[in-house]
């Protein structure tokens, strides 16, 4: 009889997560059966859509959700043989009794030099969310100005970069000095610690006087609120999420964005990722060549040790991470 250590969200976060939050359970998992197959987890995902998605998707009781980049160990599928690697909706889990219907297969040409935790990173959701929020949102082209936040992490690095590859001039905003240096390092133009400067709006100005014809969204609240006003006529803002707003108890209020958006006539789209899947296999391979040639590079923020994983998934909220934040079982 083969165990799994499970992480169970055992209330609803109020406000912040706590670590009486999440219990840590075994839970005695089945033989496969026909057409099922057993996975062992190798790299967990944290994200902050697991904050919000917590309320809205599970009950008190449930295993956390999650992706996870696992090997399968035993295999009554022939879609997915034993040694073969995927990446799987499992949850927090060590080992998963899965149909596969949740599984992802990990690119068959996966690189044996790129390290197949990326496949939950910027080979995976988080990069792929970069690239349609630029192209499908945004439609950015040549030449044009963008402005991201939560830049050091693990969507906003990659929006960056792409920003860079297609001749963008790129503005970060990121909370540390060392977050602001790593994106110099990458090639952005302008970055900067919106924990530190004394005026956003003078220093969203001084990045871009001219403005700003994309801004890529994945803080809200009173950001946004400085960074609208900013925007160029016929400016576009993908709404990918909203950070500084997960943990809220009470809803924040405006300044509400109405006057700058009609008189610059802006369009402001939020989006999921899961939009565009039926492209993400050419997507993957698109940005797997640019990593390979050094176009993309990306930074992990590993945590080692499953029983770890609230703590990383608290850390990532609270901005300790460069890049992904991952579990390394
Ligand atoms: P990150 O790797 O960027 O980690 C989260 C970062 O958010 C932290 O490192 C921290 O960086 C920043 N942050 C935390 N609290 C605040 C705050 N109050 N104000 C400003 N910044 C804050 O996470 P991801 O790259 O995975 O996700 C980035 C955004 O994209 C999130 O909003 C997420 O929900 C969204 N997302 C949306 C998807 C979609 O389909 N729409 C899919 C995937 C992600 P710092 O030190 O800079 O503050």
């Amino acid at each position: 009889m083969t165990q799994a250590k499970t992480w169970v969200l055992k209330q609803h976060f109020e406000g912040f997560p706590k670590d009486t939050d999440f219990e840590l359970k075994l839970e005695k998992l089945s033989e496969p059966r026909d057409g099922e197959v057993l996975l062992e987890a190798l790299f967990l995902s944290v994200d902050p859509y697991m904050r919000p998605y917590s309320r809205a998707r599970m009950q008190a009781g449930d295993v956390m959700i999650g992706t996870q980049v696992a090997k399968v160990i035993q295999s009554n599928n022939p879609s997915f043989p034993v040694g073969c690697h995927v990446v799987g909706r499992c949850g927090w889990r060590t080992r998963t009794v899965s149909d596969g219907s949740d599984l992802t297969k990990v690119l068959v040409d996966w690189p044996q030099d790129v390290p197949l935790s990326h496949a939950i990173g910027a080979i995976g959701m988080p990069g792929l969310t970069a690239l349609y929020g630029l192209e499908e949102v945004c439609t950015i082209k040549p030449g044009e100005t963008l402005l991201v936040n939560a830049a050091a992490g693990a969507v906003g690095s990659v929006v960056g970069q792409i920003a860079k590859i297609k001749g963008c001039y790129v503005v970060g905003s990121a909370g540390s000095d060392n977050k602001v240096a790593y994106l110099k390092d990458l090639g952005f133009d302008q970055a900067f610690n919106y924990k530190t400067v004394s005026s956003l709006e003078e220093t969203l100005k001084k990045a871009s006087p001219e403005g700003y014809d994309c801004y890529f969204e994945n803080v809200g609240g009173p950001f946004s609120s400085v960074a609208i006003p900013q925007m160029k006529a016929f400016g576009r803002i993908a709404v990918c999420g909203g950070i500084s707003m997960y943990n809220d108890t009470t809803p924040q209020t405006g300044p509400y964005p109405h006057m700058h958006m009609i008189f610059k006539q802006l369009k402001m789209e939020g989006f999921l990722v899961g939009r565009w899947e039926n492209k993400n296999e050419e997507s993957l391979k698109r940005m797997l060549t640019w990593m390979q040639e050094g176009k993309l590079k990306c930074k992990e923020h590993v945590t080692v040790g499953f029983e770890n994983m609230p703590a990383a998934f608290m850390g990532m909220l609270q901005g300790e991470n460069i890049g992904k934040a991952i579990v390394k079982v």
